[in-house]
C-alpha cells in the first residue's frame, strides 16, 4: 500500500524503511505534522501513518477520505486524539500499536524519580560549573516509601514491579484491576486513598473524558504536602494551572513530565533559536524542583522497532484481507 508518513523524523524513516523489508508498501516520508492544511500531501496515498500530535479530527478525516484513504496507522498506543466517530463515519480503519515497549515508559518515569529526587539535573549543572555544594541537593532513601500508580495496564504493571525493586510500597487505582500485580504486593484502594497516602504519584492511565485533568486542584488538595508527581502518559491528565499552584504552595514538591497539555504546539521540534509563547509551559520551566522531557519516554531502540515493525504489519493485514490488526473500535470512547 503507498503509506503517507506525516511528522516523519530521522528515526522514523530509518525504522520504518528497515521494516519495510518485509512488507513492500511504497512508503513516502513527509516532514510536515498532519494537519488541516497539509491533508493534500496524502494525495495518491491509500494510507496515512500518524504520530501524536498529528491532528485527526472530522476535518482532517475528511480531507483525507475525500483523497480516497481507507486506512489511519497510528505508530502510538495513545489514540485520544482521533476522533473515533467520524473515522467510521467516514469507513476509515484505524490502526494502532497495542504496547510496544512498556519498559521503555516505566524505566523513564523511573528515571524522573532518581532525577527529581536526587537533583541530578541541578547536580549536573553544578558540577560544570565548579560548584560542589550539596546545599539544595537533599533527597529521601526511596526504600519503603509509598508510590501510588493511577492506571496499572501494560506500563503501569511494570512500573509497579520497578518500585517494588527499590523497596516501594505500591497503591494502586484502576477500573480494572490486575491479579498479576496483586500477585506482587500492589493494594488497589480508591483514588482519594492512594493521593492521601503516597510519596509520590505516577499516573499511567490513558486521556478520556473521564480521567481529563484527573490531577487538578482537589485532587492535589488531597495529596501530601510535598508530594512528588510524575506523568508520562498524556499531557491533559494534569491541570497545569493547578500544578503550578500546588508548585508554587509547596504542596508539589517535585514534578516531573513527559508529556504537557499543550505539547503539540512544542515537543519534537529544535524551537531553540526562537521565543516560547507558551507562558504556562514557560512558568513550569522556572521551578527548580521540575523535570520536563519532551514526550521521549518511549524513545528506546526496542520500541521504534517494535513500533515500526507493528504499524506495517498492521497495513498488510489489512491489506490482505487477514485477521490480527490492531484495529481501534468505536465502542472504546463511548
Ligand atoms: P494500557 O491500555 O495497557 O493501560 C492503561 C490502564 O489504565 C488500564 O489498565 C486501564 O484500565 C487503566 N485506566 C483507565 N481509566 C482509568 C482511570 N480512570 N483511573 C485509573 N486507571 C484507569 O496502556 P499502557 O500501554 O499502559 O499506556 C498507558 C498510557 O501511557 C497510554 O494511554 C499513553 O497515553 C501513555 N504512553 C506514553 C508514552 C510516552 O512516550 N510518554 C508512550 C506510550 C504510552
Amino acid at each position: 500500500m503507498r503509506i503517507a508518513v506525516f511528522s516523519t523524523k530521522p528515526y522514523d524513516e530509518h525504522y520504518l524503511s528497515s521494516a519495510n523489508a518485509d512488507h513492500g508498501h511504497d512508503l513516502v516520508f513527509l516532514e510536515p505534522r498532519l494537519v488541516a492544511r497539509t491533508v493534500a500531501l496524502a494525495e495518491g496515498s491509500e494510507a496515512v501513518c500518524a504520530f501524536v500530535n498529528d491532528v485527526l479530527d472530522r476535518e482532517v478525516l475528511t480531507g483525507l477520505a475525500e483523497r480516497g484513504i481507507r486506512v489511519v496507522a497510528l505508530r502510538s498506543a495513545g489514540f485520544n486524539h482521533v476522533d473515533l466517530h467520524a473515522a467510521a463515519d467516514l469507513a476509515l480503519t484505524v490502526v494502532r500499536v497495542p504496547a510496544y515497549s512498556p519498559h521503555a515508559v516505566a524505566e523513564h518515569a523511573a528515571g524522573l524519580i532518581l532525577a527529581l529526587n536526587r537533583k541530578i539535573h541541578r547536580a549536573y549543572m553544578r558540577v560544570r560549573e565548579g560548584n560542589f555544594a550539596l546545599t539544595g541537593l537533599l533527597g529521601f532513601d526511596l526504600h519503603g516509601k509509598t508510590v501510588g500508580v493511577v492506571g496499572t495496564g501494560a506500563i503501569g504493571t511494570v512500573f509497579a514491579r520497578i518500585m517494588t525493586g527499590f523497596g516501594c510500597r505500591i497503591l494502586a487505582h484502576d477500573p480494572h484491576p490486575k491479579a498479576a500485580c496483586a500477585d506482587i504486593g500492589v493494594t488497589y484502594v480508591p483514588l482519594p486513598e492512594l493521593f492521601a497516602s503516597s510519596v509520590i504519584v505516577a499516573l499511567h492511565c490513558p486521556m478520556t473524558p473521564e480521567t481529563h485533568h484527573i490531577i487538578d486542584g482537589e485532587a492535589l488538595a488531597q495529596m501530601r504536602d510535598g508530594v512528588m508527581l510524575i506523568n508520562t502518559s498524556r499531557g491533559a491528565l494534569v491541570d497545569t494551572a493547578a500544578a503550578i499552584e500546588a508548585l508554587k504552595s509547596g504542596r508539589i514538591g517535585a514534578l516531573g513530565l513527559d508529556v504537557y497539555e499543550e505539547e503539540q504546539h512544542l515537543f519534537f521540534e529544535d524551537l531553540s533559536d526562537r521565543v516560547i509563547t507558551d507562558d504556562v509551559f514557560s512558568r513550569l520551566l522556572t521551578f527548580p524542583n521540575v523535570l520536563i522531557t519532551g514526550h521521549q519516554a518511549f524513545f528506546t531502540t526496542e520500541a521504534l522497532e517494535h513500533i515500526a515493525h507493528t504499524t506495517l504489519a498492521n497495513v498488510t493485514a489489512i491489506e490482505r484481507g487477514e485477521e490480527g490488526a490492531h484495529i481501534i473500535s468505536t465502542e472504546r470512547v463511548d
